[in-house]
């Protein structure tokens, strides 16, 4: 086998790796999905872990020499109980997606209605946009948010009884407020529907005691592990246990084959990082950072979506704040080293390539570092930069500023 280093074993790869490092290193992250994981994290990944097969659940594999990585899925598994209150985990799919479609697939029959929330409105495309497959199986319906933005139940209400749903799917990825999980779940047992909560976006948030928890209440809730809750790339499913068998069943071996162990052993450091007192402090930052955004674009007369944010995000109509498009918003940020993304918005009249809004959060930065005074900084030089989209030298001269703040948090110095 190859002994050699990717630095002298292949220099192409090394050096784009480097320049993604750079580029992580010496701008502003602000997709609300990123975060940045532990050395530790890195290092789970890059374990030996990933040399093993291991179809099947801990105890019951259908191959040999699985007791160690029994030993990893299992404190992967334990560790996530705790941190989430569940009664049952499953920690092998492979992203937020598949996690998602295991659950239909695990929980409903073809054709069974779903009703979950519309992607303009803040939802996930795998909650029923019509580009996915899973629209070919299932019938998706989708609620909307309500003129004041904000998820009207009673809406919601009116189209369970309407439509007679077999599962209501709450959790967002552009949705900025508080979910109330018990009036959700009133009506699904008035109507006889299963309870599923995506809280792909806020899992950290959750874990670190600063949102509501529907894991207790719900029938089965899914989430992606690298999002706020700053483990690896993955997915995962926490359910009720009479969901138990079913879910597994699903996941393994309907749905995926052998588990990515050196993943899952990566989750298992992640839910560690996450127990500790440490991170509630972590997630109480996200929260007050996004507040500073939100006051500081109010002032600046921004109009944001949902009327501003419980949570990590922001969604900002462009068109309307700044004059600009989504797309042309994204694509100024970029050159002065601020990472967003473009996004619709609720009753969008522009399309998805190119929609009227972005969409910014606070989870990376407050990694790094950032507190209230940065985000304030922060915020004035996204106004810049959105008041002078047009203007390369002064895009390059925001781009200089950004790199300066960065140096004062550097983020991998280990790996410099
Ligand atoms: C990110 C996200 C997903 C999908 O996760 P992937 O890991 O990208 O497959 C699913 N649901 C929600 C709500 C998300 O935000």
């Amino acid at each position: 086998m190859n002994k050699q280093p990717i630095k002298t074993f292949d220099s192409s790869l090394f050096q784009a790796l480097e320049k993604e490092r750079n580029r992580q290193e010496s701008g502003l992250e602000m997709i609300p999905s990123e975060n940045f994981v532990s050395l530790a994290v890195l290092e789970a990944l890059g374990s030996i872990a990933t040399n093993k097969y291991s179809e099947g659940y801990p105890g019951k594999r259908y191959y040999g020499g699985c007791e160690f990585i029994d030993e990893i899925e299992t404190l992967a598994i334990d560790r996530a109980k705790q941190l989430f209150d569940a009664e049952h985990v499953n920690v092998q799919p492979l992203s937020g997606a598949p996690a998602n479609i295991a659950v239909y697939f695990g929980l409903l029959k073809p054709g069974d209605t779903i009703l979950g929330m519309d992607l303009a409105h803040g939802g996930h495309l795998t909650h029923g946009h019509p580009v996915t497959h899973m629209t070919k199986v299932f019938n998706f319906i989708r609620y909307k948010t309500n003129e004041a933005g904000k998820i009207d139940l009673d809406n919601l209400r009116a189209m369970a009884i309407e439509h007679k749903p077999k599962m209501i799917l709450v959790g967002y990825s552009a949705y900025s407020r508080e979910i109330d999980y018990a009036a959700v779940k009133s009506i699904a047992d008035e109507v006889g529907a299963l309870t599923m909560a995506d809280i792909a976006h806020i899992a950290g948030l959750i874990a670190g005691g600063e949102m509501n928890n529907p894991v207790p209440l719900f029938d089965v809730v899914t989430t992606t592990t690298h999002k706020t809750l700053r483990g690896p790339r993955g997915g995962m499913i926490m359910c009720k246990r009479e969901h138990a068998k079913a879910i597994d069943k699903s996941v393994f071996p309907g749905f995926q084959g052998g588990p990515h162990e050196n993943n899952i052993a990566a989750k298992a450091i992640a839910f560690k990082e996450a127990l500790e007192p440490s991170f509630k402090e972590y997630a109480k930052q996200i929260r007050k950072n996004a507040k500073v955004l939100e006051t500081e674009f109010t002032a600046k007369n921004y109009r944001l979506m949902f009327g501003g944010t419980d949570n990590h995000l922001l969604l900002i109509d462009a068109v309307i704040s700044k004059g600009i498009s989504g797309a042309e918003a994204e694509a100024a940020l970029d050159k002065a080293g601020i990472t967003v993304n473009k996004n619709m918005i609720p009753e969008d009249t522009r399309s998805a390539m190119d929609p009227s809004g972005i969409r910014l959060g606070t989870p990376a930065l407050t990694t790094r570092g950032f507190k209230e005074s940065e985000m304030k900084t922060v915020a004035e030089l996204i106004d810049r930069v959105l008041n002078n989209s047009t203007n390369d030298s002064v895009l390059s001269e925001i781009k200089a500023e950004v790199k300066k703040l960065t140096e004062q948090f550097p983020l991998y110095p280990e790996l410099a």
